[in-house]
């Protein structure tokens, strides 16, 4: 069976996309079988993993069309994508006025996700009824937490949405853990945010955190997952390392 989990954060640049695309990347080179959903209109993990719709996207996912007809290999072993497009922006108006749109994408990957060892849903940057259905989908919220000043803020926010969806929606959803990004260790500033956020979330927090870094931002220019781009930079190392936690928390 398939471990379904949703990347969310409803802010925006901090690293839900380089999360989904590099755990996914990591877990499929260490041989799992393994399906990034990209749920944002603005595309990046299609981009990132060098890809783009051309025809069919995860709009469609929402419309019933079967996962096995969706899911595209990359040029990456073990690695498939749902692309997205900038269409997919219309699909949230449509969503919001239907009665049961919280379960279109639960539905959908009801069927097709076995043949899957991990599949990483990308959610756009908001709650909106696009995350509302990856968390209704999903066995387990992953939420990255930029290492920064207002970080705490909105993390309540979220938690509170992760609850409601829990209590209304999907009974079987947990946290799969909360991920330090864009770490800068060097700065006072990230060094308080993680222990803020270590104190409140406990072993709630990966233990390994993802450093700010320059190879990490570079590679989806070159459509690929860090590991693939510059495999020995800090960036392709601490996901291999929250690849690795994820595993042994699942
Ligand atoms: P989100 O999907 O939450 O909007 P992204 O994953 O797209 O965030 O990241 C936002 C921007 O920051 C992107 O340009 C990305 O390449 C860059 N980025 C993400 N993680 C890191 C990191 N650890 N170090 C440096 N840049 C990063
Ligand atoms: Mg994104």
């Amino acid at each position: 069976m398939a471990r379904i989990y949703a990347v969310a954060n409803q802010k925006g640049g901090v690293g839900k996309t380089t999360t989904a695309v590099n755990l996914a990347a990591c877990l499929a080179e260490a041989g799992e079988k393994s399906l990034v959903v990209d749920l944002d209109p603005q595309a990046n993990a299609t981009s990132g993993l060098g890809e783009s719709a051309n025809g069919s996207s995860s709009y469609d996912l929402l419309d019933g069309v079967p996962l096995s007809e969706l899911a595209k290999p990359t040029r990456f072993a073990n690695l498939s994508l749902v692309a997205s497009k900038s269409a997919l922006a219309g699909a949230v108006v449509e969503l919001a006025r239907r009665d049961d749109g919280d379960r279109y994408l639960a539905e959908s990957l009801a069927e097709g996700t076995d043949a899957y060892e991990y599949v990483f849903l990308d959610c756009p940057p908001s709650l909106g009824p696009l995350t509302v259905n990856a968390l209704t989908a999903a066995d387990r919220v992953l939420v990255p937490v930029q290492a920064e000043y207002y970080a705490l803020e909105g993390l309540a926010e979220i938690m509170r949405s992760i609850e409601l969806v829990k209590t209304r929606l999907n009974s079987r959803l947990g946290v799969a853990g909360l991920l330090l990004t864009m770490v800068d260790s060097r700065t006072r500033l990230a060094q308080d945010v993680e222990r803020e956020v270590r104190t409140h979330f406990g072993d709630l927090v990966f233990r390994t955190t993802v450093p700010r870094s320059v190879r990490l931002a570079e590679a989806p220019s070159h459509g690929l997952p860090a590991i693939a781009y510059d495999r020995r930079s800090p960036g392709a190392d601490a996901y291999w390392k929250v690849a690795m936690e994820l595993v042994e928390r699942a």
